[in-house]
């Protein structure tokens, strides 16, 4: 058995019996956990933190090696990045991608980068100077990149040729489709040059980028399609409408 020591942001918490909860945090070391917290709910609770969704703690948690449930015994809120719940879309679109990262990261692989990729957007809502619209988009790209579900942006799925400008969109082929293809998905839609270009730089690197809202909408649009077919079940807070977002 050995302890543990590290930050965590609560993706899930669950009431379990009277006064505890089972936790799902996403640590940078030790990936996705599940843990038990004994006590914590009422008024005499000794914790720091009550373990709230969508806030970053630090904790301490046995690993018994034994279970993929671990026993929390110390934690401590580091950040309620409360200001998230202040707007009523912001909340929404945090309440997306913690639902998402529950959803395609694996338990116990431990890939820092997801963490750094979720804390990060979750503070950039916090504070509230995010292009909400952008960030959606990039942060599921990324996702799903570094948890080996991405759609297929640089060749077509069919027959791995590289696609250059002349690209089709198949949510279902799970990316893009060359022409010659095309008949493989009778519902694939034509990705203009600024929207495919788009793509590939919103998955590559970090720094911001320009784009119109309408090919901004349309990317998002085609992301959840894509998501739609690749996750076993849909997300509930997927849906959410995107109107208004700035
Ligand atoms: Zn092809």
């Amino acid at each position: 058995m050995s302890i543990h020591s590290c930050d965590a942001l609560v993706l899930r918490r669950y009431p379990f019996r009277e006064t505890s909860v089972i936790v799902s945090c996403l640590t940078a070391e030790f990936g996705k956990i599940k843990g038990l917290v004994k006590g914590i709910r009422g008024p005499r609770s000794r914790y720091r933190s009550a373990m709230e969704a969508i806030t970053r703690n630090r904790i301490v948690f046995y690993d018994t090696r034994a279970s993929q449930l671990h026993l929390i015994t110390q934690c401590e809120l580091l950040d309620p990045l409360s200001r998230i719940q202040e707007d009523l879309e912001t909340a929404q679109l945090a309440a997306f991608f913690v639902d998402l990262t529950e959803t395609v990261v694996p338990l116990e692989d431990p890939q820092p980068r997801i963490y750094r990729l979720l804390r990060d957007a979750l503070e950039r809502l916090a504070i509230g100077n995010a292009d909400r619209r952008q960030l959606r988009v990039r942060v599921v790209l990324r996702l799903l990149r570094l948890a080996g579900f991405e759609p297929q942006v640089d060749s077509c799925t069919g027959c791995a040729s590289r696609i250059a400008a002349d690209g089709f969109w198949s949510a279902r082929q799970g990316g893009l489709l060359c022409r010659r293809c095309l008949h493989q998905d009778a519902d694939a839609e034509r990705l203009g040059e600024t929207q495919l270009a788009l793509l590939r730089q919103l998955s590559d690197d970090d720094g911001p980028v320009l784009a119109p809202p309408d090919v901004m909408n349309a990317l998002s649009g085609h992301l959840d399609d894509f998501l739609a077919w690749r996750l076993d079940r849909p997300l509930r807070t997927q849906r959410v409408k995107m109107t208004g977002l700035t």
